[in-house]
């Protein structure tokens, strides 16, 4: 009893053992795969990622069949300004292989080791890409 009841006091004035999640939170290790950042600016759209992804999380949409079908266009184009199409990310279909970071030699693609964070529904990352 006298030994327990050390114990219980050492425990009272001890710091938790475990994290005190989500308000500490815990610096990832640096080579964590925790999340994969595009940079539009330096996409080139050439397509590479999307032909290496082994889990089809990446698709670039130009909009072409939906002029095709005569929906109109998913990106805007043929104006003085240029033309939009869009990378279209799936971070919930991605396995972190990384072989699209490998496959862009545009330097678009970069690994972050901070983990994506939870989410409610599996929405679809849409990033406009300025072609000219
Ligand atoms: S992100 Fe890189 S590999 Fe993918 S389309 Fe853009 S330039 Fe090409
Ligand atoms: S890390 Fe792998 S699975 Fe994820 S988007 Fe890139 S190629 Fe696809």
């Amino acid at each position: 009893m006298p030994r327990m009841c050390g114990n219980v006091i050492r425990n009272l004035l001890s710091k938790p053992a475990t994290r005190l999640y989500p308000a500490v939170k815990r610096e990832p290790p640096e080579r964590a795969r925790g999340q994969i950042l595009f940079d539009a600016s330096r996409c080139e759209f050439c397509g590479d990622c999307e032909r290496v992804c082994p889990a089809h999380a990446i698709s670039l949409d130009t909009g072409w069949q939906d002029w095709l079908d005569g929906a109109g266009a998913a990106g805007e184009r043929g104006n003085e300004e240029g033309v939009t199409w869009f990378r279209v990310y799936n971070p919930f279909r991605c396995i972190f292989c990384n072989l699209c970071i490998e496959a862009c030699v545009y330097g678009a693609l970069t690994l972050d080791n901070h983990h994506l964070t939870p989410a409610y529904d599996k929405t679809l990352e849409r990033s406009r890409v300025q072609i000219w």
